[in-house]
């Protein structure tokens, strides 16, 4: 929280928020100077105006990091953080359990552009090492990874890649700075899909990506402008204030999270809880060492049944709502078909994933709403 001293003399406890494509000087000299403004001032609107610099402020103190570049959607901030550093020639090294279009990104633009993808697993850890070739360029990691929630040792692989002069890209848009500090954990580059927790209300597509090397810096902002990635002032307006509440929002959820993913563990109909908090999971001590909130985000795997047993799971939710996307206040829930998971390279699972994102509703709400889904999927799963 912050009492915005910004923006005096107005005084509005509220950010300002600040339009611009053009940008006026006040000379010729000043003009014809505009480019040494860059990378933190302001010579188009395309590099941002004070209400994006006050957001990327936010953000990169948060991450405990010295600068940030916002994005249009964490999904440019993936794209703009690969295509700043990766060249064609350049090996680059992504765990199979990355953001699907990060890893689309690299297998149909990126691989014809000359760029040598790998897919590596999750678990891998310090052992990435044996991976590493003389031409790579960067490693990209994602823990708890998407939708199979697969833990990463990101330590162990930040330490190796520095001593190889590899660069390092985590999303941790999971855990959100509040949950892991990537950047104190020597990863490079740190970033959110500040559409999830950061904005927490479902209305606004956002990314960021923090760091602390300025020549880094320089280069992400360039290529932010060059690609142009430029974010609405009216958006970090709403990003702003999303984050007034984040660290309340995250510590509910969080609380929230952990009890329905016990109680689903328990239930006999549920296989699995794919979700390093639970004692269970094969990432929990990676998880226990290193992060320190609980998600508001987790998968199952259900008992096998035929689809219709789906059907009839998410057709009974009342509080749950069904859509992509999380980190919101509304509770919602997401299916990826089995082939989805099984097509992929070390794939965690050959079964259909349900995906739970939880918000600020009343527990007990939710849990008598997945007790009664998931009556009706074992009646679906008995009928014939
Ligand atoms: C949602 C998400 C993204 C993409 O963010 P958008 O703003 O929707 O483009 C990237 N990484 C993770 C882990 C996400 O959950």
């Amino acid at each position: 929280m912050s009492t915005n001293k910004e923006h005096q003399p107005f005084g509005s406890l509220s950010p300002a928020v600040m339009r611009a494509s053009t940008v006026v000087f006040n000379s010729l000299e000043d003009f014809v100077q505009r480019k040494q403004r860059q990378p933190d001032g302001f010579s188009y609107g395309v590099t941002g105006t004070p209400t994006a610099r006050l957001l990327e402020q936010r953000i990169a103190a948060l991450e405990g990091g010295r600068h940030c570049v916002i994005t249009p959607s964490g999904a440019a901030a993936l794209m703009t953080t690969v295509m700043g550093f990766v060249r064609g020639g350049d090996h680059l090294l992504m765990s199979a359990a990355c953001y699907g279009s990060l890893k689309t990104f690299g297998e149909k633009w990126l691989a014809r552009m000359g760029v040598e993808l790998e897919l590596y697993q999750p678990s891998i850890g310090a052992e990435i090492e044996s991976l590493i070739k003389s031409n790579t360029r960067m490693i990209c990691m994602e823990a708890p990874g998407t939708v199979t929630m697969e833990m990463q040792d990101i330590p162990a692989i930040a330490k190796v890649a520095k001593q190889r002069g590899v660069l390092t890209m985590l999303d941790n848009t999971w855990a959100s700075p509040l949950g892991f500090k990537p950047l104190e954990h020597g990863v490079d580059f740190s970033i959110e899909a500040a559409t999830k927790f950061f904005s927490g209300h479902s209305d606004v597509l956002m990314g960021s990506i923090s760091m602390n090397s300025h020549e880094h810096y320089d280069i992400l902002r360039e290529t932010q402008s060059i690609l142009g990635q430029q974010v609405s002032p009216d958006d970090c307006f709403l990003v702003l204030r999303g984050m007034e509440t984040l660290q309340l929002r995250v510590q509910a959820q969080s609380e929230s999270t952990l009890k329905v993913a016990r109680h689903l563990s328990q239930h006999p109909l549920v296989d699995r809880v794919l979700y390093p908090p639970l004692e269970s999971d094969p990432g929990h001590a990676i998880w226990k060492r290193d992060f320190s909130t609980n998600g508001c985000l987790f998968s199952l795997i259900l008992k096998p049944a035929p689809e219709r047993a789906f059907h009839a799971f998410f057709d009974t939710l009342q509080h749950f709502v069904i859509g992509a996307s999380w980190g919101g206040v509304h509770s919602l829930a997401a299916y990826y078909p089995a082939a989805l998971q099984a097509n992929r390279p070390f794939p965690a699972t050959d079964q259909p994933v349900v995906r739970m994102s939880i918000g600020l509703e009343n527990t007990e709400l939710l849990l008598a709403d997945l007790d009664q889904a998931l009556v009706a999927y074992g009646k679906a799963l008995t009928a014939n």
